[in-house]
This record gives structure tokens, sequence and C-alpha cells, in this order.
């Protein structure tokens, strides 16, 4: 188990008396890749700018080492930053660039070892070879990987990456997803990285810390945030999800639609409402009179691998994804296994995501197809 390097206890931040970091609390490993996620606005940035010192929060405390640097500059953090916009020095050649920070330090390095230094962070970033290389004659990729060598060089404790990536295309852009773990991995340098991409944040991270209102939401690794979503609202962000009303009726027995079904969790009060959320990726299509649940096709998209279907349950409308068509109108029944039903505590964001209604809205006059409702299904609460 790694040791804690960073804690933030209670970090409230507030710009013209609107408060935009609410009570954070964060602690950060060494050696660990942590991604703060979070749609615009949510507070990502303004985090990062905490733990570099160029933000002080209004309350609260930032421990580095388990000393309290609130007050201590950027410049004497042993952090360093990445922004989206890394303007590299174009009169410079990458060598030059790289080795810039190193020629500013006092005492500065030996020649040699600037070029050393140099020359190792070349080969870190895959850049070998590209010492005497303008910067203007670089993909955007590589300018990327020469502004990350330019930190590392310096070798930081940790690297504050802001959405470095967000200037790239999708594909240079999954290039680099998986050279910036490689690199984080090779350097043993703790990353905290801000993105609002979450399939990035996913693939890239040892941790995730989901943010929305200047709160932190959840945090967890991203098979935990995936899989255990702690509200509507981390289950929305993260992935695809249908999120219905239902109510526990007991220890791994919830009531969706008035259908029982079975699932893997416990320890809420007997009827207490729940949110459910089932993945698109979790139902099965069956036979209609075989189904736990029917309901009518009424969108069909296909996608590749899959297809996107949208189901019609009593005009609530669900995302399948499935390999096996089924055409628009069709009546189809569903089988859920108990481990692809989630449970979450109702909070400010239930009802507020997971129906698909405006998926296929140019499908909407299918959709009001009624679906005879039998005396079983009656809900019954
Ligand atoms: P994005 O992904 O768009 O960069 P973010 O999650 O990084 O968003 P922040 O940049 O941390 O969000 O901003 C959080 C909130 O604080 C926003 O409402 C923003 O307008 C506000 N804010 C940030 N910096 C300032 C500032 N210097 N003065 C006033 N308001 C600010």
């Amino acid at each position: 188990m790694s040791k804690e390097l960073i804690r933030l206890e209670g970090c409230t931040m507030a710009f013209d008396g609107e408060v935009v970091l609410d009570n954070i609390n964060l602690s950060i490993n060494d050696k660990e890749f942590l991604t703060l996620l979070g749609p615009s606005g949510c507070g990502k940035t303004t985090t990062l700018r905490i733990i570099g010192g160029f933000q002080k929060p209004v309350s609260g405390d930032v421990f580095f080492d388990s000393v309290r640097i609130n007050d201590i500059p950027p410049h004497k953090r042993p952090v360093n930053t990445v922004f989206q916009k890394y303007a590299l020095f174009t009169h410079l050649d990458v060598f030059e660039n790289i080795a810039f920070g190193l020629r500013m330090q006092k005492p500065t390095p030996s020649k040699q070892e600037i070029e050393r230094r140099v020359m190792n962070m070349l080969n870190v970033v895959s850049l070998a070879g590209f010492e005497r290389r303008e910067t203007a004659s670089l993909s955007g990729g590589q300018q990327q990987r020469v502004a990350i060598a330019r930190a590392l060089v310096l070798e930081p404790k940790v690297l504050l990456l802001d959405e470095p990536l967000g200037a790239l295309d999708l594909r240079l852009r999954k290039d680099m997803q998986n050279e910036l773990k490689r690199i984080q991995q090779a350097t043993g340098i703790t990353f905290v990285y801000v993105t609002h991409d979450q399939e990035e944040a996913l693939a890239m991270s040892d941790t995730v810390v989901v943010m929305d209102g200047g709160v932190v939401q959840q945090i967890g690794t991203p098979e935990d945030i995936y899989n255990e979503p702690l509200n509507a609202f981390v289950a929305d962000f993260i992935g695809e999800s249908n999120i219905v009303d239902g109510y526990m009726l007991e220890d791994n027995v919830v009531k969706v639609f008035g259908r029982r079904f079975d699932c893997l969790d416990k320890g809420f009060a007997p009827n207490e409402p729940v949110d459910v959320v089932i993945r698109p990726e979790d139902v099965d299509i069956v036979d209609e009179a075989e189904g736990m649940l029917r309901g009518v096709v009424t969108n069909v998209t296909f996608k590749g691998v899959h297809y996107d279907i949208i189901v019609d349950f009593r005009g609530f409308k669900w995302l399948i994804q499935t390999t096996d068509l089924s055409p628009v109108g069709s009546h189809i029944g569903i089988k859920i296994d108990p481990d692809g039903i989630h449970i979450m505590k109702k909070s400010k964001y239930s009802g507020m995501f997971g129906d698909y209604s405006s998926y296929s809205a140019e499908y909407d006059d299918i959709s009001d197809v009624t679906i005879e409702l039998d005396e079983e299904l009656e809900v019954d609460l």
C-alpha cells in the first residue's frame, strides 16, 4: 500500500461570494495516477490549482507529506504543471525546450548532467532522435510529449495535468492516453490529471474522483466507479445507464415496475425507495413470454460491434446494447441477472437521469403503442 503524499482537508473555494468548491476532502497517494473527472465548471481546475498553490482555499488545509503547505508558493512546491496550451518555446529546439528548466535551476546542473537528463527524458517520451528538431515541425502529439518531458525532467514529486490532451484529435488522444500511463508507470511520479472525458479517466487512472457542482460525488477505482456508482449523477456520467425507481423489499430483492428482481445489494430499510441502475450491456433480450419485463422496440442504431436498441417499458425508455437485432416495433422480453442490477440510495439527482426518451424523439409515434399492464405486474406498494 502506497503512502499518502497529498491531502486536501475541508477545502472550500469561493469567487465573489459564490462557492465553487465545497468542503473537498481528498487523499492522493505516492506514485498514484489520480484523475479529477466531471462536467465543465464542476471545480476540477480549481482543485488542481489549490494543489499547485496557484489558488488559496478560503478555508481548509493542504498537506504534502503530512506538512501543511497552504502558505508555500507554487515554485517552492514539489509539483509541476502541464497545461492544455503547452506553449513550447518556438525559438528553441526540442533539446533546449526540455533543458530550459534545468538551465534555470540554481545551482545549475553540469552540462553533462543536463545532457544525460534530457536524453533520458527523450527516451521516456519516445522522442529519441528528435533533439535537434524545431518544435514547429512536430505533430500535436509530439509537441505535447515535449511539454510533458519539459515538466518531468525537473523530477517533481507530483505532475499536475490540466486537460493536456484536449487539443488533440481523437486518434492521437487515444495513443497519448496509453503513452501517459506508460510514462507515469516508468517514472513513478504521482499524476493528478483533470479531464471531463470519462473514457479517458477510466482508461488511465488508478483512482477517479468524480465531481459535480464543487462537490466530490465519489472516489474509487475505475471499476468501482463504473460498477458501483454511488448516485444517479455518477451512474449517468460514467457510461450509459438506465436508472429507474424501485423499492427494496428485503436484502437482495428489489421491486421495479411492480416486479421482484434478485440483486446483490443489501442493508436498505424494508420498502426503502431506491434508484436502480441497469447498464445497457447487462440486459438480455428474450421471447416476450419469458421476459421479466415486456416492452416494444422503438429505435435501433447499428454501432458496429453492437446495436443500440431503445425499448419502451410503459413509457419509460431503456437503452439496451445487444448483438441480436430486434427490429423497431417488435415486442420483446428482457432478463437481467442479479449482478446486472445495482441499487443506489435516493439523492438530489434522483429522477434527473437514466431515461432515454430523448434518444429517439423521431420515433415517438411508435412509442405511443400502449402496453397492456397485466394484473401481476401492478405495483402494490
Ligand atoms: P472546465 O472543465 O470548464 O475547465 P472545471 O471543472 O475545471 O471546468 P473550474 O475551472 O474549477 O471548473 O471552475 C469552477 C467554477 O469556478 C466555475 O463556475 C468558474 O466559472 C468559477 N471560477 C474559476 N476561477 C474563477 C475566477 N478566477 N474568478 C471567478 N470565478 C472563477
